[in-house]
C-alpha cells in the first residue's frame, strides 16, 4: 500500500466537516457478492435483455422457468449471506467524526448492517418491498432472502414449474397491507427510474459536501456517474478508491489503487 497516498487522501477528506461516500459493486465484490457488469460477471450468464428488463423477465419466466429461478437464487443468495468487510466499517467509524452521507449504487444493505445511519440507496434494496400502486414498502430480514434462496435453489418440479415457481417468490409478490395490490422487489431495474426521493438527497449531499470518497464503481454509468463530477465542480475534493490501475476522471483529484478493504481503513484511521 501507498502511505504517502493514503496520507494526502486522508488530508484531502479531513478539509471540511461534510462527507460523501459514493459506493459501488466493487466494495460489495470484496465482501464476497459477484458483480453483474464485469467480466465473469452475472449478466454473462444471465444476459440483461432476459433478467434485468421487466418485459425480459416476463418472457423468461414464460419460457424458461428454472432459468429464472436460478437466477434470482444466485442473485439474491449471495447478498443474503454477505457480511460487512473492513471498508463497510471504517465507512461507519467515520461517522464518529465528520457528517458522513452514504450514497450506494448496492442492494445489498451492507452498509447499514455496518452501522452507517444515512445511507441513499440509489438502486434500492433487496431487504425492501414497494407496493406496485402505494407508497407502502415493508423490510424483509436477511434470513427471509436467504430462505427464499434456499427454496430456490432446488430444480423445479415437472409438470406445473411456473406455479411452482410463483408459489416460491410470493414472498416477494405478497399483497400490500395498505392497499391490497401487488407488492415487488424494491430494486430499479433496467430502464426504471432512480428513486426520485434517493437522487434528489444524493445530488443535494454532493453538491453540498466538502470531500467525496468513491469506493468501488467505476461511477460511468450516469445517472449516478453525475455525483463525483457535482461534489468536484462544487469545491468538494474527490478521493477514488480502486482496484483498477488504469482509472483516471476529470473530477477525480486523487485515485488510490487498492482493495477497499485495506485502504479504505487507512485513509479513515488517518482522519482526526
Ligand atoms: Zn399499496
Amino acid at each position: 500500500m501507498d502511505n504517502d497516498a493514503i496520507s494526502q487522501a486522508a488530508e484531502r477528506l479531513s478539509a471540511g466537516q461534510r462527507l460523501v461516500v459514493f459506493s459501488g459493486s466493487g466494495l460489495s465484490a470484496e465482501s464476497g457478492i459477484p458483480t453483474f457488469r464485469d467480466e465473469g460477471g452475472i449478466w454473462e450468464r444471465f444476459p440483461p435483455e432476459d433478467f434485468a428488463e421487466i418485459p425480459g423477465l416476463i418472457k423468461t419466466f414464460l419460457t424458461h422457468p428454472d432459468r429464472l429461478r436460478e437466477f434470482v437464487a444466485e442473485g439474491i443468495g449471495d447478498a443474503a449471506r454477505a457480511a460487512p468487510n473492513a471498508a463497510h466499517a471504517a465507512i461507519a467509524e467515520l461517522q464518529e467524526r465528520r457528517q458522513v452521507t452514504v450514497v450506494t449504487q448496492n442492494i445489498d444493505g451492507l452498509h447499514q448492517d455496518a452501522g452507517s445511519k444515512t445511507v441513499h440507496e440509489l438502486h434500492g434494496s433487496l431487504f425492501r418491498l414497494k407496493c406496485t400502486r402505494c407508497q407502502h414498502r415493508v423490510d424483509l430480514s436477511r434470513q427471509e432472502i436467504r430462505d427464499l434462496s434456499e427454496r430456490l435453489g432446488e430444480p423445479l418440479p415437472m409438470p406445473a414449474k411456473r406455479r411452482r415457481l410463483i408459489r416460491l417468490m410470493l414472498p416477494l409478490l405478497r399483497r400490500c397491507g395498505e392497499c391490497r395490490s401487488r407488492m415487488r422487489p424494491d430494486i430499479v431495474f433496467f430502464g426504471e427510474q432512480l428513486p426520485a426521493e434517493a437522487w434528489q438527497q444524493a445530488q443535494v449531499a454532493s453538491m453540498h459536501c466538502h470531500g467525496m470518497l468513491v469506493v468501488g464503481t467505476s461511477a460511468q454509468v450516469y445517472p449516478a456517474a453525475m455525483l463525483p463530477a457535482v461534489a468536484h465542480d462544487s469545491g468538494a475534493k474527490v478521493v477514488v478508491v480502486t482496484l483498477d490501475p488504469r482509472f483516471e476522471a476529470r473530477w477525480a483529484n486523487q485515485i488510490v489503487v487498492g482493495p477497499a478493504a485495506e485502504v479504505v481503513p487507512a485513509i479513515v484511521g488517518e482522519i482526526e
